[in-house]
């Protein structure tokens, strides 16, 4: 591959493992920078643990993954590999944004304090320039006027805009979401999806959602990746995928869930 042309995020036969169950049996995975993917299967088939190694919520037990053409799990010590950090993590996930299925706002903070407060103390963003970009971000998922208010006064799906506007404040490169609309009542679901469509229109941020919702998986991705049992069973776009599936386990998992 040409130099500069490597994949932003590439997972090399990375092994994950919970006790006896591995449920990353060498997977390799790769995102380009500005793609947006969505990963799709049943439940268990791993896709959140993805997900939550590239948060650095789960370290791998095999493999490497390497964000920017860098070591992300592992990191140089002269010229051998050995796991990161914790230093080290800490540092390069500032690169990496994530919203979860619960909003996980802080409960004791107003919408802008919630949005400003990862700029202002892990990236040394000055107060008012935080804010600022806060009132913009609010405006983009269609919350100014909530920006004083706290998280009990908001809808599911009000705070889970507020959830992605924090996200985005962190000027992230990748924004992993998770099941984002899962814990939402079913009228506050379009809402959310909305933002999401908005944000992969206006930006050029890289995406990877695991989710459900298939006609939004189908609208806003590159590439769908469809799992089965920690392996990728089938990925294309989504034209292929849901108009044309080749294999008979994405068949059957569309089949039961369309
Ligand atoms: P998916 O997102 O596709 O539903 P997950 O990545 O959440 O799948 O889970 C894959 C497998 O890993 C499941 O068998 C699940 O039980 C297991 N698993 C995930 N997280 C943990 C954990 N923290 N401890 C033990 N097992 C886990």
């Amino acid at each position: 591959m040409e130099p500069g042309n490597e994949p932003l995020i590439k997972f090399d036969s990375v092994v994950k493992r919970f006790g006896d169950n591995v449920v990353l049996d060498g997977l390799d995975l790769d995102v380009n920078a500005g793609e947006r993917v969505t990963l799709i299967g049943p439940s268990g088939s791993g896709k959140t643990t993805i997900l939550r190694l590239l948060m650095t919520l789960e370290h791998v037990n095999g493999g490497t993954i390497w964000v920017g053409g860098r070591p992300f799990s592992h990191m140089y010590r002269g010229d051998k590999l050995v796991p990161a950090s914790e230093k080290y993590l800490r540092e390069h996930r500032k690169t990496i944004g994530m919203v979860f299925q619960q909003f996980n706002l802080f409960p004791n903070m107003t919408v802008r304090k919630n949005v400003t407060e990862g700029p202002v103390h892990s990236l040394g963003v000055p107060k008012e320039e935080a804010s600022e970009r806060a009132v913009e971000l609010l405006e983009m998922v269609g919350l100014a006027d909530k920006i004083d208010a706290h998280p009990t006064q908001l809808s599911g799906g009000q705070q889970q805009r507020v959830a992605i506007a924090r996200a985005l404040a962190m000027r992230p490169e990748i924004l992993l979401l998770d099941e984002v609309t899962s814990a939402l009542d079913p009228e506050l679901v379009a809402g959310v999806l909305d933002v999401l469509r908005e944000i992969a229109r206006e930006t050029d941020i890289t995406m990877l959602c695991v989710t459900h919702e298939m006609a939004f998986a189908r609208d806003v991705s590159d590439r769908v990746f469809m799992f089965d049992a920690g392996r990728i069973a089938e990925s294309g776009p989504p034209e292929q995928i849901f108009g044309d599936p080749h294999e008979d386990r994405t068949k059957s998992f569309l089949k039961a869930v369309l």
